[in-house]
Protein backbone atom coordinates (compact mmCIF):
# COMPACT_ATOMS: atom_id res chain seq x y z
CA UNK A 1 0.00 0.00 0.00
CA UNK A 2 1.34 3.40 -0.72
CA UNK A 3 0.75 6.73 1.45
CA UNK A 4 1.69 9.97 1.18
CA UNK A 5 2.72 12.45 4.10
CA UNK A 6 0.98 15.28 4.12
CA UNK A 7 3.57 17.59 5.50
CA UNK A 8 6.33 16.98 2.82
CA UNK A 9 4.03 15.03 0.25
CA UNK A 10 6.11 12.22 0.11
CA UNK A 11 4.93 9.05 -1.32
CA UNK A 12 6.04 5.29 0.94
CA UNK A 13 5.60 2.03 -0.19
CA UNK A 14 4.27 0.72 3.39
CA UNK A 15 4.60 -2.80 4.66
CA UNK A 16 0.64 -4.50 4.69
CA UNK A 17 2.20 -6.79 7.04
CA UNK A 18 2.40 -3.48 9.71
CA UNK A 19 -0.12 -2.78 12.51
CA UNK A 20 0.21 1.15 11.22
CA UNK A 21 -0.94 0.24 8.00
CA UNK A 22 -3.88 -1.83 8.96
CA UNK A 23 -5.18 0.96 11.05
CA UNK A 24 -4.18 3.62 7.72
CA UNK A 25 -6.13 1.28 5.79
CA UNK A 26 -9.03 0.69 7.95
CA UNK A 27 -9.41 4.45 9.18
CA UNK A 28 -9.15 6.61 6.18
CA UNK A 29 -9.20 10.09 7.90
CA UNK A 30 -6.27 8.98 9.87
CA UNK A 31 -3.10 11.02 8.30
CA UNK A 32 0.18 9.51 7.58
CA UNK A 33 3.76 11.27 8.51
CA UNK A 34 6.18 9.92 7.07
CA UNK A 35 9.19 8.77 9.62
CA UNK A 36 11.01 11.46 9.11
CA UNK A 37 8.49 14.25 9.60
CA UNK A 38 7.12 12.02 12.57
CA UNK A 39 11.00 12.26 14.03
CA UNK A 40 11.20 16.00 13.33
CA UNK A 41 7.60 16.77 14.89
CA UNK A 42 8.43 14.53 18.09
CA UNK A 43 11.52 16.37 18.24
CA UNK A 44 9.62 20.07 18.13
CA UNK A 45 7.04 18.93 20.81
CA UNK A 46 9.31 17.59 23.33
CA UNK A 47 11.31 20.69 23.47
CA UNK A 48 8.54 22.30 23.75
CA UNK A 49 7.08 20.71 26.57
CA UNK A 50 10.08 20.86 28.19
CA UNK A 51 10.37 24.83 27.98
CA UNK A 52 7.50 25.25 30.12
CA UNK A 53 5.78 27.33 28.29
CA UNK A 54 3.16 24.98 27.29
CA UNK A 55 -0.43 23.58 28.83
CA UNK A 56 -1.96 20.81 27.79
CA UNK A 57 -5.11 22.07 27.73
CA UNK A 58 -6.93 18.58 27.68
CA UNK A 59 -9.79 18.12 29.77
CA UNK A 60 -9.30 16.91 33.43
CA UNK A 61 -10.73 13.67 34.61
CA UNK A 62 -11.24 13.26 38.04
CA UNK A 63 -12.97 10.28 39.60
CA UNK A 64 -15.83 10.78 41.55
CA UNK A 65 -14.16 9.37 44.91
CA UNK A 66 -11.44 13.08 44.53
CA UNK A 67 -14.34 14.88 43.60
CA UNK A 68 -15.73 13.80 46.88
CA UNK A 69 -13.05 14.79 48.58
CA UNK A 70 -12.70 18.04 46.84
CA UNK A 71 -16.30 19.01 47.61
CA UNK A 72 -15.84 17.75 51.47
CA UNK A 73 -12.52 20.30 51.77
CA UNK A 74 -13.99 23.09 50.15
CA UNK A 75 -17.20 22.82 52.81
CA UNK A 76 -14.71 22.19 55.60
CA UNK A 77 -12.93 25.73 54.39
CA UNK A 78 -16.35 27.52 53.90
CA UNK A 79 -17.89 26.44 57.67
CA UNK A 80 -14.54 27.65 59.39
ZN1 LIG B 1 7.11 13.74 5.52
Amino acid sequence: MNAKCILCERVDELDNREFKTKQLRNKPIRMYLCPECEHRVAINTISRVNSGHFNFHKPVVISNSELKNMLADKDGTLAE
